[in-house]
């Protein structure tokens, strides 16, 4: 590692100490940036490590709202708004008790890079709050009714509106947060600032939305291993795919991988895992999403009825198929460690792509790097979502809607830009075919030229 990285990481460790997941994502970038940090010592003289480290500006902030027996609940909101250099902030809201300043950092860090990549011009950022949609504060075992939701969001949104606009930050929905907390906070925006704005996306397609950016995040990350199979001269026909996870990401990843002939045989949730051994029909896929985003159940009520499906309670879904080509780790951070990489290398996989964001543990990427597989890091191949999101933001400023089929094809292209550039990132720097190195070389490279344009602020 290059003398310059080594400082300055020593320093964030010792500035960020209790913020372990941020240090993780920090140590992951830093740790591959060498040749190009060496090869370009300005970035030292202008110290673009020290700044790109640290948020341009963290906002915390009390959300106040009141349940539905009447009583006032309080959370922690947030919004880390970490690098401007290429675009306006962009990035998603959390709503999930592990919310906490660490974690929106580590996300927001990823960001800038992941934004990078897409070739829009989009900076980083992130946000959200410790505030539990599926867990209701006064009756244990259920969720948060609609009335809850739209309480907290209305409150969330009266302090964040400050804070963000069309030209400044632009937030969209992560883990917990889908079409019906942003048509909440987008109507709360809309009424504090008296203006019809593109300020959030993931918007419905009734007030502004984009066709395909539900699908997008999914659908990218399959359009990205594609990319990756092609320089093989593979395809996904007949592939055994284990997908984690059963929320937005996971179910269009899987539904797209179906549709490519793949054999999805698992999807996990907070409750367990399922698997499938012949494969999930499309019908199956269909039921799951319904129990995720209609009836908000657990994978544990649905299993039974899922024709050949075995339940493993609270297990992850790694270990449970003997033989498996593909893993889409599409749920969490760290959900994916060094035990489950071996196993997944021994019983055949040799494609990764990652639809979470940092799922993979440093012991498994390390693994995944040294056996030479398609390993494709979540800031590469994860990227769709907010493509797609970017997508949207110049559909509302030109007041226009593309057909599917438009927005489809641009994602299709952005993603095989984004494998294009890493890959070529990768092979310059001398580590051919390593899409950690390429993606993170590739996204830092872009941002750190832009801000030494702009001079020291
Ligand atoms: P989501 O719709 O809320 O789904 C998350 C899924 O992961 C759910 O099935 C959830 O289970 C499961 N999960 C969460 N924490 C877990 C844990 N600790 N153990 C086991 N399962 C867990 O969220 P999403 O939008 O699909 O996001 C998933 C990942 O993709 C996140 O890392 C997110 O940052 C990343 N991502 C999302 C987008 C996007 O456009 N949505 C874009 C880029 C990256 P339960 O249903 O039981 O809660």
């Amino acid at each position: 590692m290059s003398k310059y990285i080594d400082r300055v990481l020593k320093d964030v460790q010792q500035k960020n100490a209790n913020e372990p997941e941020f240090l993780q994502a920090v140590e992951e970038v830093f740790t591959t940036l060498a040749p190009v940090v060496d090869a370009h010592p300005e970035y030292e003289t202008e110290a673009i490590l020290e700044r790109i480290v640290e948020p341009e500006r963290t906002i915390i902030f009390r959300v106040p709202w009141v349940d539905d027996k009447g009583v006032v609940r309080v959370n922690r909101g947030y919004r880390v708004q970490f690098n401007s250099a290429i675009g306006p902030y962009k990035g998603g809201l959390r709503f999930d008790p592990t919310v906490n300043l660490s974690v929106l950092k580590f996300l927001g860090f990823e960001q800038i890079f992941k934004n990078s990549l897409t070739t829009l011009p989009m900076g980083g950022g992130k946000g959200g709050s410790d505030f539990n949609p599926k867990q209701s504060p006064h009756t244990p075992g259920q969720r948060c009714s609609d009335r809850e939701v739209m309480r907290f969001c209305q409150s969330f949104m009266t302090e964040l509106f400050r804070h963000i606009g069309p030209n400044t930050d632009v937030p969209a929905g992560d883990m917990n947060v889908g079409g019906r907390e942003i048509g909440y906070l987008f109507g709360q925006y809309k009424r504090l600032r008296n203006e019809w704005s593109g300020v959030l996306t993931g918007k419905a397609l009734s007030y502004g939305g984009s066709l395909v950016r539900p699908e997008a995040t999914g659908y990218g990350a399959v359009y990205f291993a594609e990319n990756m199979l092609a320089t093989k001269k593979e395809n996904f026909k007949g592939k055994i795919c284990a997908v984690s996870g059963s929320g937005n990401v996971a179910s269009f990843a899987a539904k797209k991988l179906i549709t490519l002939g793949a054999k999805v045989v698992t999807l996990s949730d907070r409750s367990g895992s399922i698997y499938v051994e012949k494969g999930m029909t499309m019908k199956d896929l269909e039921a799951v999403m319904e129990l995720k985003t209609v009836t908000r159940g657990e994978l544990s009520d649905i299993a039974a009825k899922i024709k050949g499906a075995k339940f493993f309670a609270k297990a992850r879904p790694w270990q449970l198929a003997d033989k498996l080509d593909c893993a889409f780790p599409c749920a969490c951070q760290n959900e994916l460690d060094g035990k489950d990489a071996a196993y997944l290398l021994k019983h055949g996989c040799s494609v990764v792509t990652e639809g979470a964001n940092m799922p993979s543990t440093p012991e498994a990427v390390a693994a995944f790097v040294k056996a030479k597989i398609l390993y494709a890091p979540g800031k590469a191949s994860n990227a769709g979502g907010v493509a797609t999101s970017g997508l949207e933001m110049s559909q509302n400023s030109e007041h226009l809607s593309w057909t599917a089929e438009d927005v489809d094809s641009k994602l299709r292209g952005i993603m095989k830009a984004i494998h294009d550039n890493a890959a070529a990132a990768a092979e310059k720097y001398g580590h051919k075919g390593n899409y950690v190195m390429g993606a993170n070389i590739a996204g830092f490279t872009k941002v750190a030229d832009a801000m030494l344009a702009q001079g020291v602020c």
